[in-house]
C-alpha cells in the first residue's frame, strides 16, 4: 500500500470513472485523483489535474452521466499544478466558480485566478453538501483538507481528504514555506480528531484507488468504506517525515 506508479506521459495515466459511494465519484488520472459530488443542485469538483489530462477530466465527467457545465465549484487542495493546471481551461468553458485555501492564493496565481478563498473551518455549501474546510499547511502554506457526509443505502458515512500529504516539499531545497516541518505534523494531529469512513486521496495511492475500484467493479465489494485507513495513512505521512528527520541526522 501507498506506493506509487509513474507514466513518460500524462494521458497514459487514465482512469475509469466511477462512483465511489453516495453521490461521490472519482473523475482523475493516475497522476492526480479529482472527485465529484453530485450535491442535487450542481456539480462540485475537488481538483482538476494537470492541462495535459484536462481531456481525460472533461471525458470522465460525460462517461458518468453528467455534464461539465453543472459543475458549479471547484475547490482546490492546494496550488500545485497537478491539482490545478487544467482549471482555467475548464472554467473558460463552464464558468465554474473557483476556491482554494487562502494561503495559497499569491502562488496559484501562475495557474489560475481564484473567487474565493477558504480558512480554517469555512463551509462550501451546495444542495446537500456541505463541505467542511480544515487549514492543514505542510506541503504547502495553504493546503486545506475537507470533510463532508455523503448517505448510500441509508447509511451516513464522513467522507476526508487530506489535502496535502507528500513530504517532497519537506526537504529544505523544496520548502514552501519557513515552519512547514512542524506545521505538517500540527497538521497530522488535527486530522487525527476526525472521524473518516472513507477517505478520498489526491492521489490514487493514498487510498489504492485502483485496487478498490476494480474491486467494486468486478464484485460490488465497497472497499472505499474503511475506518482505519485514515489514521493509517497519517501514521505512514508521520513516519515518512520522521524518515527524512532520521537520514539527515545520519549525515
Ligand atoms: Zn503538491
Amino acid at each position: 500500500m501507498f506506493t506509487r506508479k509513474s507514466f513518460s506521459k500524462l494521458y497514459e495515466g487514465v482512469m475509469e470513472p466511477f462512483k465511489i459511494i453516495g453521490n461521490v465519484y472519482f473523475v482523475g488520472t493516475f497522476p492526480a485523483s479529482s472527485h465529484l459530488i453530485d450535491t442535487g443542485e450542481g456539480l462540485i469538483l475537488i481538483d482538476t489535474g494537470y492541462s495535459d489530462t484536462l481531456f481525460l477530466l472533461i471525458n470522465s465527467i460525460y462517461k458518468l452521466g453528467f455534464s461539465p457545465y453543472d459543475v458549479k465549484y471547484i475547490i482546490h487542495t492546494h496550488w500545485h499544478g497537478d491539482h490545478t493546471e487544467a482549471t482555467a481551461a475548464f472554467c473558460h468553458l463552464t464558468g465554474a466558480k473557483t476556491y482554494i485555501g487562502k494561503k495559497d492564493a499569491e502562488k496559484v496565481k501562475q495557474h489560475f485566478i481564484p473567487d474565493y478563498l477558504l480558512e480554517e473551518g469555512d463551509v462550501v455549501s451546495l444542495g446537500n453538501t456541505q463541505i467542511e474546510v480544515m487549514e492543514t499547511p505542510g506541503h504547502t502554506e495553504g493546503t486545506i483538507s475537507l470533510f463532508f457526509k455523503t448517505t448510500e443505502n441509508g447509511k451516513t458515512y464522513n467522507v476526508g481528504t487530506f489535502g496535502g500529504a507528500g513530504a517532497n516539499t519537506l526537504v529544505p531545497e523544496r520548502y514552501d514555506f519557513e515552519g512547514c516541518r512542524e506545521a505538517y505534523i500540527d497538521s497530522l494531529n488535527k486530522l487525527r480528531t476526525r472521524k473518516v469512513d472513507v477517505f478520498i486521496g489526491n492521489h490514487v495511492w493514498n487510498n489504492d484507488t485502483e485496487v478498490k475500484s476494480e474491486i467494486l467493479r468486478t464484485t460490488g465489494e465497497n472497499k472505499f468504506i474503511d475506518s482505519n485507513l485514515w489514521g493509517e495513512f497519517l501514521d505512514f505521512c508521520e513516519n515518512r517525515l520522521k524518515e527524512i528527520l532520521e537520514r539527515e541526522n545520519k549525515q
